[in-house]
């Protein structure tokens, strides 16, 4: 996110969810917090903002509401040097930092896969440093925290692994998982959490969230983000929002037999493949979600459907050795027929 953020913002939960932040900081307080918690809900919401801000909380010194910001705990968690506050993801096991994406380049680096391997999936080797590393006794005794980010990238040796610490994590040990697409994990997983369902905000907190953020409104940045606050600040402080209008143009002129697939798939930057793809995912999911809505009887059902299982599946091959410029033209070759079904002739 290149919009800059105060430091101090992100020791506080987002406005649309201060009711949940209370909720969960008062079962803290009578240590009645579930000890595996699932964040789930869509894209661009705030979860990551949500779990970054708690654990600063749980491992404060000195919190009152929130995070301090100053004792100890908070200057290390402020550049990933927490030795109790661990993120463990396809980057590897990593210090947890109160940043915008949760690394900080000066943060610890407990495990790092090899680079070819890396946004592929979390591997057993990193959960199996985290396991050893919940396993040391606590540093000053105090609290410590895991963040597993996304937990529907851990593969199925990395899940069983993890099982049993999830299920009973070491004395003091809160693990907070994360997840776009709960209904990828495998169920002994999700049943060992406590799930916790976040949504988008009204329109109206969304935009007022957004122009404090920015200096000024931008209500298209919010419709291009789908009414996703932490979408549209990314999409308004670059190129986002032309970049978004210019890929629903070449989406609309492949299926409107303008343009062909292979040329509208060489006009992606290879670089924001999986960009394109998760956009891509979002504007047909919106647009199956206001076609359900307007009836109930929808014959383009199967259309969409086979669309977003398409893009998922791109999405997943994206992250591996994948050709970017194939990956594309096939998928967009499956929408020039699908296409007009969707978006009209
Ligand atoms: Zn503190």
């Amino acid at each position: 996110m290149s919009v800059d953020v105060r430091p101090e913002d992100l020791r506080k939960p987002l406005p649309w969810q201060a009711a949940l932040w209370l909720d969960l900081t008062a079962l803290v307080l009578q240590q009645q917090l579930p000890h595996a918690l699932l964040l789930q809900g869509p894209v661009g919401i705030g979860k990551r903002w949500f779990a970054r801000a708690l654990a600063a909380y749980l491992v404060c010194e000195n919190r009152s509401g929130y995070a301090c910001g100053s004792c100890r705990s908070c200057v290390q968690l402020a550049v990933g040097a927490h030795p109790n506050a661990l993120l463990l993801g396809t980057d590897g096991l990593l210090g947890l930092a109160l940043t915008p994406n949760g690394q900080h380049a000066q943060g610890l680096i407990h495990w790092q896969p090899e680079a070819e391997r890396k946004r592929r999936d979390i591997s057993i080797d990193a959960a199996r440093m985290l396991i050893e590393r919940l396993g040391i006794s606590s540093h000053y005794g105090h609290q410590r925290v895991a963040i597993v980010d996304r937990a529907d990238a851990l593969n199925t040796a990395s899940v069983n692994a993890l099982l049993k610490t999830i299920e009973e994590p070491p004395p003091g040990t809160q693990m907070i998982l994360i997840s776009e697409r709960p209904q990828a994990l495998p169920a002994t997983l999700r049943s060992r959490c406590q799930k916790i369902r976040f949504t988008a905000p009204e329109t109206e907190v969304a935009q007022q969230w957004l122009a404090q953020q920015l200096g000024h409104d931008d209500a298209d940045a919010l419709i291009q983000g789908y009414g996703a606050p932490l979408t549209a600040l990314q999409l308004a402080s670059g190129d986002g929002v032309s970049l978004r209008h210019a890929w629903r143009e070449m989406w609309l002129a492949v299926a409107r037999r303008r343009q062909d697939p292979v040329s509208a798939a060489a006009s992606v930057d290879r670089e924001a493949l999986a960009e394109h793809l998760q956009w891509a995912w979002s504007w047909i999911a919106h647009q199956f979600r206001e076609a359900v809505l307007q009836r109930s009887d929808l014959t383009q059902r199967d259309a969409f459907e086979k669309m977003l299982n398409e893009i998922t599946e791109a999405l997943r091959l994206s992250g591996g050795n994948a050709q970017p410029q194939l990956l594309l033209e096939s998928l967009l070759v499956s929408w020039l027929r699908v296409g007009p079904r969707i978006v009209g002739n």
